[in-house]
């Protein structure tokens, strides 16, 4: 899925959840936190790779990756900011900081 679809479907499923009795429109602020709790969670399975095998768990880890990617593109939103514009950008200026050439 592309960066720009992925970013639109990630903001209707959370307006429709908003919707939803018990629950609310997340603010901005809200989403950061969810992203921080996410990164700890990434945090923790790569820690546990390197000192807990027995615990370490890549089922969980993609899952929690996808959580704070999904995270990141619904604050992107919230600002407006078209991340598929602004990946191929990064992706253009790091090529050129590094002299990689242009695919
Ligand atoms: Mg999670």
């Amino acid at each position: 899925m592309e960066i720009s679809k992925f970013q639109k479907e990630i903001s209707k499923i959370f307006s429709e959840i908003a919707k939803k009795p018990d629950f609310k429109e997340q603010s901005k602020e809200d989403i950061l936190i969810r992203i921080m709790e996410e990164v700890g969670e990434v945090s923790r399975q790569v820690i546990r790779e390197k000192y807990r095998k027995d615990k370490f768990n890549k089922a969980n880890l993609t899952e929690e990756i996808s959580d704070v990617i999904m995270l990141l593109n619904f604050l992107a939103s919230k600002y407006n900011i078209d991340l598929s514009k602004e990946c191929e950008d990064k992706i253009r200026r790091m090529r050129e900081k590094f002299d990689l050439g242009q695919d």
